[in-house]
This record gives structure tokens, C-alpha cells and sequence, in this order.
């Protein structure tokens, strides 16, 4: 408060926006704008900040940062404000990331799924399950410090029902979990195929413009590359990749090199073939390359040249795999590739109740799955050895609790006196 009266000779009222002159040592005018003070806690940190306006020319900012600083202020770390309002309590962790994600967004949809999580959206969804778990902790703990209160005392608490519902709503949290890592971070997608086969221009077609050299000879596109494109809203990365062949010099077998490199990478392979070839289209050459593919990795048969093959533009599911007829020259069909990549993405639904999450989130809500899981594997006997049973809902519990970073033993202990009447 002090620097900003030494800046703009005013005395700032609380949350109020003042027209002010900032001026250096001197008593020059730096610019004009406008000024506003919030006192702690109420604002973003929960510390006392003041905020200037300005015009925003570069070099008018930097005077007045010099400025700042000369008064004993200094320049904040990346992301300070934010990790100063979570260590207030102003934001839980999840909520604190959502900002960054909220930043980053790359999509309509990924930045009102960044904003729903900050506004706490996800962690309302992970504190209720929290809530579940602690309130199963509290019987079985109480069983364990008062062992003549038998293993019927679980038992009759239920505690198997609940604990199924718990799972339950992990796993359901876990897939739209899943929904909201794609629409942050986005799918890799790989495009693989021969030479020639249309790799370039389907990639260009995705994209919308030029991005990779379009030519009819063999062996062009030497390096992979990338590229965001959007499809309903996710942010896709288009790695195109050079032609997978034997290499005839240095510089094409280090992207062959980088390619494959791409591929091990990628959520989801774009396998490309010519639909003039008979049969499923896939030659000796092709099954070579798809053989090489990781065995994890979601494919999608891309029959190119439909135009050229007098092929009627189609999706079709054989077995495990869907196969699409389409023209990345006329662009015909592709529009149906683009439907099945988001059926694959798992993010068709992402809509109005959509949420950022991270890969984070998503690897501590396993994490607290697997725990859980093991719990009701120690409830399913005859004797259920309550002490590793009460071990893995702990487990579990942290692996939530490290989601928004706020839960620790004393809200355990908390729960429990608040809930249980113990010592009457
Ligand atoms: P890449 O080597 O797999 O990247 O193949 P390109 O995208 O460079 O395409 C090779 C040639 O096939 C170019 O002349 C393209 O114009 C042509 N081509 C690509 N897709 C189609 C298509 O759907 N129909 C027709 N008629 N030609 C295509």
C-alpha cells in the first residue's frame, strides 16, 4: 500500500477503481490508469495487493516495474499468485491447476472445462468421495481402538454396500476424469501409411491449410510433423510421419527414425492405405508397418483416394477396428474420420458437465481405485483382517486427499469426534 501511494499520491479505497497519475523518482508521469487496492484477505491471494492499469506499452510497463521495484517490490515467480492464494487457502490444488489449464486452453471447450474445474467443480466431485471414505474409516477405526467391539460392528454397518458405491463413483469419476485430461492436454494422433498413400494431405485436410509439402514423389516428407488442429473442440496433435520404407539416404532414415519414435507416443494411429487396393486394402507393405504398432495403440483404417477407388465415402467397423472411406483430396468423408477419432477419444459427451483434469488427477484416482479395490478384498472373507482393510481405505484416501492437497490426519480426527459421540 505503501508503494502505491509513494506511485500515484493517492490513498486507494478498498476494491474502488481510482483514475491516478503513476510517476517515478522524480515526480515524472509514467502514465495514467487506473489503480485499485485490495486489502487482505479479500483478493485473489488472500494477501493484500494493489493493482495498476496502464496502457500497456512495453516500455511504459518496465518503468513502472523499475519503479515497483525501486520501492522495494520484486517480480513474481511463474505461477507465484496462485500458489500464494492455495497456500492461503484461497484455491485447492486441483482448482490452482485449472488456472494454468484455463491459460493454456487450446479449445472453447477445454477453456469452459478449465473454468467449471476451477470453480471447483472437480474437486466437489473428489471431496464427496472423500466424505464416503472417511466415513468408512470412522467405524472401522473406532473397531480397532475398541477391539470388544467386534468385526460384527463393521458388518453391521454395511460396510461392503458402501464401499461398492464408493468404487463405483471412483470409476465413474476416473472416466470423465479421462474425458477431461483429453480436452486439456489433447490426443496425439499419428498418421502412418506408405509413400504417396495421401498422408500429407489428409493432415492438411484435418488442419484446414498447407502445413506439410504435398508432392507425388515418394519420400518427401522426410521429417515428421506436427500440428494442433481441433476437432469438436479437443485439441488434436497431427504427427505426420515420413514414408515407413527402407531408407534410401541418412537424412530419411532419421525420420523414419523419428517417426517411429512418434508413434510410441501417440493415443490413436491413423493407419492410411489406398482404396483402390483389393480386399481391406492393407498390402504386404502396410502389414508390415502395422504390425509394428504398439499393441495398445488405438487404430482407425483410413482407405484413401475413395474419388480414385469410385468408393461412396463410409465408416465401417470390422472387428476391433473401424475402417473409413474417404478423399483427402475432395475432402469428401472426412467428417466421418473425424467422428470416429472423437468415439475414440472417449469425448463425444464432453459437454456441459465437463471438467479439466490432469494426468495427475487421473493416476492418484487409480491409485485410490487399486486401494479400494484391495479394501473389499479384505471385507470378502470370513475373518476380514480390519487392520490391512482400514490400511488400504487410508491409502486410498491420501491418493484423493493429493488431488486437492488439503486433507490431512487432523480432518480425519475431526470427522470422527464431530460425528461419533464416543465417550458417552
Ligand atoms: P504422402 O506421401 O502419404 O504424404 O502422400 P501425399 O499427401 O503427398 O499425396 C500423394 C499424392 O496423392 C498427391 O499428388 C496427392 O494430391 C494425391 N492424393 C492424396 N489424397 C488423394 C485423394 O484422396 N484422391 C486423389 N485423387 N489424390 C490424392
Amino acid at each position: 500500500m505503501a508503494i502505491a501511494h509513494a506511485i500515484t499520491g493517492a490513498t486507494l479505497a478498498p476494491r474502488h477503481a481510482t483514475v491516478a497519475t503513476f510517476r517515478d523518482a522524480l515526480d515524472a508521469p509514467i502514465d495514467q490508469g487506473l489503480a485499485i487496492a485490495f486489502p487482505a484477505p479479500a483478493s485473489y491471494t488472500g494477501e493484500t495487493v494493489v493493482e495498476f492499469h496502464g496502457h500497456g506499452s512495453p516500455a511504459a510497463m518496465r518503468l513502472l516495474l523499475a519503479r515497483c521495484a525501486a520501492l522495494g517490490a520484486r517480480i513474481a515467480e511463474p505461477g507465484e499468485f496462485t500458489r500464494r492464494a492455495f497456500m492461503n487457502g484461497k484455491l485447492d490444488l486441483a482448482q490452482a491447476e485449472s488456472v494454468a489449464d484455463l491459460i493454456d486452453a487450446a479449445s472453447a471447450t477445454a477453456a469452459r472445462a478449465a473454468a467449471r474445474s476451477l470453480t471447483g467443480a472437480f474437486s466437489r466431485e473428489v471431496h464427496a468421495i472423500v466424505d464416503a471414505v472417511t466415513g468408512l474409516r470412522m467405524f472401522t477405526e473406532a473397531t480397532l481402538d475398541f477391539p470388544e467391539e467386534d468385526v460384527e460392528f463393521v458388518r453391521a454397518s454395511d460396510a461392503a454396500r458402501k464401499l461398492a458405491h464408493v468404487r463405483a463413483d471412483v470409476e465413474r469419476l476416473i472416466a470423465r476424469a479421462a474425458t477431461g485430461a483429453r480436452l486439456g492436454a489433447g490426443l496425439a494422433v499419428v498418421l502412418v501409411g506408405r509413400p504417396n498413400v495421401g498422408k500429407s494431405s489428409l493432415m492438411n485436410r484435418l488442419a484446414r491449410d498447407d502445413v506439410a509439402i504435398v508432392t507425388d514423389v515418394p519420400g518427401t516428407t522426410r521429417d515428421t510433423v506436427e500440428r494442433s488442429v481441433e476437432i469438436g473442440g479437443i485439441p488434436l496433435t497431427v504427427i505426420d510421419t515420413a514414408g515407413l520404407r527402407d531408407a534410401g539416404d541418412t537424412v530419411e532414415k532419421l525420420g523414419i527414425e523419428r517417426t517411429w519414435a512418434a508413434v510410441e507416443r501417440a493415443d490413436l494411429a491413423l493407419v492410411l492405405v489406398d482404396a483402390r487396393e483389393s480386399g481391406d486394402g492393407i498390402t504386404p507393405d502396410d502389414r508390415a508397418i502395422v504390425a509394428r504398432l504398439p499393441a495398445r495403440l488405438p487404430r482407425i483404417v483410413v482407405h484413401n483416394k475413395a474419388d480414385l477407388a469410385r468408393r461412396t465415402p463410409a465408416a465401417e467397423p470390422r472387428g476391433d477396428v473401424v475402417h473409413v472411406w474417404l478423399s483427402a483430396l475432395d475432402g469428401a468423408g472426412v467428417d466421418l474420420l473425424e467422428r470416429e477419432v472423437l468415439a475414440i477419444a472417449g469425448v463425444e459427451s464432453a459437454g456441459e458437465d465437463a471438467f479439466i483434469a490432469r494426468a495427475r488427477h487421473l493416476d492418484a484416482l487409480r491409485r485410490a481405485a487399486t486401494h479400494l479395490a484391495a479394501a473389499a478384498a479384505h471385507l470378502d472373507v470370513d475373518a476380514p483382517p480390519l487392520e490391512l482393510y482400514a490400511e488400504e481405505l487410508r491409502e486410498a484416501q491420501n491418493a484423493l486427499a493429493s488431488i486437492t492437497g488439503e486433507f490431512t490426519a487432523d480432518d480425519l480426527l475431526g470427522a470422527i469426534f464431530s460425528r461419533f459421540c464416543i465417550g458417552k
